[in-house]
């Protein structure tokens, strides 16, 4: 069986390359072919994407909100074929799977009802004052439009929610902007399933065809040529630091440089404070093994530091840590080339001179499993080894064990952007350490206090997007609905006729939505 690109909602394979998906869990190659994406086939989709754009942006919101619920739906009645490509694909066990596709769906009907509500384009009226001195002003309104099509890379970890109709994809299609994906090598089957429930959603609401297109090869073919495309305005990505980087250069040395909201990698430190070590030690070494281990560590909140501070419980604490470590069964990783990079990037941490190993599950079967794996270093030696820095994506935790308060503190100091910080303490802990949090708030994306980094809510106030290099632009969200703020731009109208203007900025408020009207925010 050959499956094809899928172009402007029609199959389409007129190149003659083909790649396969695999079975990470039984490491072999399935059986059906994945045509790649021609240069004709991607320029077809992007023109397409931008004719559809022209009409697709101006469509209301409950209009688009409908189209994202239809998908949603389609999505949920693909049904059990879908949930056990997912689990061949990935490795991924049944519940994560279900648990990631209501995810998947939750956030397009979140998104529908931002664009129901309507208020997110934040109108801002400033009208004309005619008689006002010594200069009249002039009638400005100004609100956020989309900025045309948008290339969305699947990401490898999340192969729904970050992948064809994940995050990138709702926020672009909320905004008003087409999509085409970048199907990832390691799902190839799970974004064509998800794909046709698009293109059936777009021919449900009688939209345009170009308004989604998802096109299958390799990223440094057929990705970078989609990113250069002189009619993509921005790029989703998530994934590794290498591709990430790789795609903001494509992006820069365009003739229009366009932006890249792409998330990388992250350590996600994890500061477990004195009278919480003495008082919770057992309960809180419980809670951050499972977390390191949740999805076989494949998570970009995955806390690969621990960091401590020696006194009492520590010792108690440090066996209990390990302990947890050894109960836990180790869970097949996404593809070869995850789990090989896994078993690298923990062998170069542990071979470290001043590292030494708590605890590492890896055996000499040659299956793809993330095994778990712990080990302890002090925090003078972590903070003069950039090595020590580096995502090791996987089921890992490096310990990081300060003499004192002010080692804590130069350890804060030390760390690259990071997506999370989190600090466990009793509240005399946290009163103690203002400048731990003062440190960690400049370096993040979203600080944690009594809690674990894995586990990202999608809400309104959800920030999932740190300081470089853990996302190329810390601005902007990737999760919640603040992430559609990455595919729109300000766009004001001076003197604009009230036939003229979009409904959001006309007199009488015709939405009813919160503007902001000569500095004051209402619904008049
Ligand atoms: P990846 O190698 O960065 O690939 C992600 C996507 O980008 C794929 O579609 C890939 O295309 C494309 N790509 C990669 N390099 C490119 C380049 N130079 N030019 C254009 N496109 C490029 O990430 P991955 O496959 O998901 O996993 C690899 C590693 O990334 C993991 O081991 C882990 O370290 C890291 N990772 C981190 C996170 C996180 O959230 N922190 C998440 C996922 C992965 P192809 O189809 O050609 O591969």
């Amino acid at each position: 069986m050959i499956t094809d690109n899928l172009i402007a909602g029609n199959p389409s394979g007129i190149g003659a390359e083909t790649i396969k998906a695999v079975d990470p869990a039984k490491r072999t190659q399935t059986s059906e072919l994945f045509k790649c994406a021609t240069e004709d086939e991607l320029n077809t989709a992007v023109q397409e994407a931008y004719n559809a754009w022209l009409t697709y942006k101006n469509l209301s919101g409950s209009k688009k909100a409908q189209f994202l619920r239809t998908i949603a739906d389609e999505i949920e009645a693909l049904g059990d074929t879908l949930v056990q490509r997912v689990m061949i694909e990935s490795g991924l066990p049944e519940g994560r799977v279900v648990g990631e596709r209501g995810r998947t769906c939750g956030q397009l009907r979140l998104f529908a009802e931002l664009l129901e509500e309507g208020s997110w384009v934040e109108a801002r009226i400033d009208e004309a004052m005619p008689d006002r001195t010594p200069l009249p002003r002039v009638d400005i309104r100004k609100m956020l439009q989309s900025t045309g099509p948008v290339a969305v890379f699947a990401a490898s970890n999340f192969p729904l929610a970050f992948s064809t109709a994940g995050g990138d994809t709702a926020s672009a299609l909320a905004a008003g902007s087409p999509v085409i994906v970048k199907a990832h090598s390691s799902h190839l089957g799970t974004n064509a399933l998800v794909a046709e429930a698009i293109t059936k959603a777009v021919k449900k609401c009688g939209l345009p065809g170009g308004v989604f297109s998802s096109v299958q090869g390799s990223g440094r073919t057929v990705g970078k040529k989609l990113v250069q495309h002189p009619l993509i305005k921005a790029v989703g990505f998530t994934g590794s630091y290498t591709g990430g980087m790789a795609l903001v250069k494509a992006a820069n040395e365009r003739k229009e440089p366009i932006p890249v909201y792409a998330e990388m990698g992250s350590i996600n430190p994890v500061f477990v404070l004195n009278q919480k070590i003495k008082t919770e030690g057992k309960a809180i070494a419980a809670q951050i093994a499972g977390s390191v281990n949740l999805g076989a560590g494949q998570f970009c909140t995955n806390p690969g530091l621990t960091i401590v501070e020696k006194g009492e419980g520590l010792k108690e604490f440090m066996e209990a840590l390990t302990e947890e470590f050894a109960k836990l069964d180790a869970a097949t990783m996404l593809n070869e080339t995850i789990h090989s990079a896994y078993v690298n990037g923990k062998k170069e941490c542990v071979d470290q001179a001043e590292v030494s190993l708590l605890f590492d599950a890896e055996s000499n079967d040659d299956s793809w499993k993330g095994r778990p794996g712990i080990a302890q270093v002090s925090a003078k030696d972590f903070i003069k080894n950039n090595t020590l820095h580096q995502e090791v994506f996987g089921p890992f935790t490096l310990l990081v064990v300060c003499e004192n308060k002010e080692e804590l503190n130069e350890v804060t100091r030390a760390l690259e952007g990071q997506l999370t910080g989190s600090i466990l303490g009793t509240e005399d802990d946290l009163n103690n350490n203002p400048t731990l949090i003062e440190n960690l708030s400049q370096r993040v994306g979203r600080l944690i206090f009594n809690g674990v980094p894995t586990g990202v809510e999608v809400c309104h106030a959800m920030h999932h997007g740190g300081p470089f290099p853990s996302t190329s632009n810390g601005m902007y969200t990737s999760v919640g609905t603040d992430a559609i703020k990455r595919f729109v731009r300000p766009l004001s109208f001076q003197n604009a006729p009230q036939s003229i203007l979009p409904d959001a900025l006309k007199d009488g408020n015709p939405l009813n939505i919160w503007r902001k009207v000569n500095g004051l925010t209402t619904k008049e």
